[in-house]
């Protein structure tokens, strides 16, 4: 550690090509680039022009071959309660015979490979055959049911399908075949082949001449040799979707060679990840933190990655500490919901065991309350660092660098910068630039976007540019369409979606800032709050939380002595504009399938409107329940 950050971020935006090209010798390429960056057709940028690699290679081959015996992927799953080690060695042939199936299919570099597999080890080893060949993997949360896969099978036009019998939630078999077959038979396009990985968890049907049977061809495939595909830096890797939090979610297609150099620049210089240690995520490989952050990211670094099936608190919330200790452990990567969730559970779990290999906590994918980010650097005694990024991005906007002296941590703010990335605040009505601290704006980012980022929306060049590059018109720069402020230190505060900013009476307040107040209340888990119409004040906050205890609000009486101990809180804190019009508690709240709230949902009930569509809402309970507290409220 002898950079500054600043000295980090200041050459990466001074001096792009020079700093981007030392960042590229940190990957393998077969062929050298004549060019940092392509940037004459804004707000396309090429990365890495002219030159070829392959992720596979980086990820795999280059390690394998100089330190064949290291761990490279562990897998738990406390579902089945299987634990699997495999060497970089071992990677490779698993890598290699699953790209022979492919190949021996006629999969070929560009065509799609559609992955719809729970969280198992033979779902990075496709991802990686994919890579290998230079397939474009799509690969759809298992969680997804028939409908949403269908949608996904017409936009990919797969002509391979990897799937398995069955996943795991909660202890109950969660039966994939059955999904994957009525998603077929609903879409247009249809995959010519499935590929089929019989986990012995459900009995399927096979469809003769398109289910291929994955143990048989392991069998009659090992040892086969299948070398990597050198590809164009700007070849695409892949396609995957957004969240779905705000509508219909976005198909990202992401490139080869910026996304590599991106991912290792990351892992030096945000996570600190070094080669031969073990980084555990805690996230699925259905979404963006799993592609960059269980798969890519810490193989690229030549670091072990621990892949993990089931949940935070089973057998119990002790369960991923223990992982953290018998792994030993030094980056680890979650989410705030699931931060959230421990925070329910008994906080003894949390210190039974020995976590002195764990350098730091990275938590990604929504506003980290400043109670929850306490609460877990106490229980864990590490340094708990927020990262704020989006699917587009690949990898994070603003955080804490340690790979290098790091800026000092501020609870409540994800950090600062990232290189390469020229973050703005915008002024929303009039696209101005906002430069003095304290101002609430929308978040950007000046063209062009650093190596790693989206290349366009997949097959729809004209919805990337409309989606993403529109918000001020003559000028090219990405919007985030998240709301927030800087400081005078230059750290940035995430206040929440810009499509969610709350306006009471000519004030514009972030759902983040009313939450965070009401998180506070030793009393509540978790809250969402949303802004709702209402013909005096334009909208009123509206909140609904979740109670560490359900039995605090257990009687009518006791709801409303705790809703006035709540609003009395954020009056105090943030004034009476942002006092919410009702605190309704409830078990628990509508979210994605990945964890995020879903406000617009939650508001679209409130005002008696139709939510739209629902298809990456996780458990229609929570928002049944709403439904029913709004409409029996009058
Ligand atoms: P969609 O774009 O389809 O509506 P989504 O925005 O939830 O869904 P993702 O790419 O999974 O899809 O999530 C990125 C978003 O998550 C960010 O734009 C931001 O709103 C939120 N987010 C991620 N990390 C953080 C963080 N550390 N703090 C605050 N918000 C965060
Ligand atoms: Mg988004």
């Amino acid at each position: 550690m002898t950079d500054s950050y600043a000295a980090l971020y200041r050459r990466s935006i001074d001096d792009p090509d020079g700093f981007w090209t030392e960042q590229a010798r940190r990957i393998d390429w077969e062929h050298p680039f004549d060019q940092v960056c392509d940037t004459s057709r804004p707000p396309f940028a090429r990365w890495f022009v002219g030159g070829r690699t392959n992720l596979c290679h980086n990820a795999v081959d280059r390690h394998a071959a100089t330190r064949p015996g290291d761990t490279a992927l562990i897998w738990v799953s406390s579902e089945v309660g299987q634990e699997r080690v495999y060497t970089f060695s071992e990677l490779k042939d698993e890598v290699e015979v699953m790209a022979a199936m492919l190949a021996g299919q006629g999969v070929r570099a560009g065509d799609r490979v559609l992955i719809y597999l729970p969280m198992i080890p033979e779902a990075a080893f496709a991802m990686l055959a994919c890579a290998r060949l230079g397939a474009i993997h799509s690969v759809v949360f298992g969680g997804f049911a028939s409908h949403a896969l269908a949608n996904r099978i017409d936009d990919a036009e797969p002509v391979l399908v990897v799937s398995a019998d069955a996943g795991s939630r909660n202890g109950r078999v969660v039966p994939y075949k059955p999904l994957l077959d009525e998603a077929i038979r609903l879409a247009a396009h249809k995959p010519a082949k499935v590929l089929m990985i019989d986990r012995g968890l459900s009995a399927f049907e096979r469809v003769a001449d398109r289910d291929l049977d994955h143990a048989a061809l392991r069998e009659r495939l090992w040892g086969a040799r299948v070398s990597c595909e050198w590809l164009p830096s700007d070849a695409i890797s892949y396609t995957l979707y957004t969240s779905g939090t705000t509508g219909r979610p976005k198909g990202v297609q992401r490139d080869v060679g910026g996304y590599a150099v991106a991912l290792a620049t990351s892992m030096a210089q945000i996570y600190d990840g070094r080669a031969g240690e073990t980084f555990f995520s805690t996230s699925d490989i259905g979404w963006v933190v799993g592609h960059s952050y269980i798969v890519y990211g810490p193989l690229i670094a030549g670091m072990a990655t621990l892949m993990y099936e089931g949940t935070p608190v089973s057998p119990d919330a002790a369960v991923w500490w223990r992982l953290v200790e018998q792994y030993r452990v030094t980056v680890m990567f979650s989410a705030p919901t699931a931060v959230r969730v421990l925070k329910k559970q008994d906080p003894a779990c949390l210190t039974r065991h020995d976590l002195s290999s764990l350098r730091a906590l990275f938590l990604a994918g929504e506003p980290l309350d400043e109670p929850t980010a306490r609460w877990i650097a106490d229980a864990i005694g590490k340094p708990v660092i927020d990262n704020y990024w989006q699917t587009e991005t690949g990898w994070p906007i603003l955080t804490l660098a340690r790979g290098v002296e790091p800026a000092q941590p501020k609870f409540g703010s994800p950090g600062v910068p990232m290189p390469g990335y020229r973050v703005q605040l915008l002024d929303e009505r009039t696209g101005a630039v906002l430069e003095a601290p304290h101002q609430k704006g929308l978040l950007a980012i000046a063209y062009p976007l650093p190596p790693g980022c989206m290349q366009t929306v997949w097959r729809d060049d004209e919805r990337f540019v409309r989606t993403y590059w529109s918000s001020v018109p003559g000028q090219q720069v990405y919007s985030t369409f998240d709301w927030a402020l800087r400081d005078e230190d230059g750290y940035y505060f995430i206040l929440g979606r810009s499509d969610d900013v709350i306006n009471v009476a000519g004030h514009r307040l972030g759902t983040r800032e009313i939450e965070e107040c009401i998180a506070g209340h030793p009393a509540v888990a978790e809250v969402a709050v949303v802004g709702v119409a209402d013909a005096l004040k334009g909208q009123v906050a509206m909140a609904f939380a979740v109670l560490k205890d359900p039995a605090r609000a257990a009687t009518p009486q006791e709801a409303l002595v705790l809703e006035g101990e709540i609003l009395k809180r954020v009056d105090q804190q943030l004034g009476a504009v942002a006092r919410p019009s009702r605190v309704r508690f409830v078990q628990l709240l509508p979210k994605t399938r990945s964890g995020k709230l879903l406000r617009r949902a939650i508001q679209a009930v409130c005002e008696q409107r139709d939510p739209g569509d629902l298809i990456t809402l996780d458990d229609p309970a929570a928002l049944q329940q709403i439904r029913e507290l709004v409409s029996g409220a009058g």
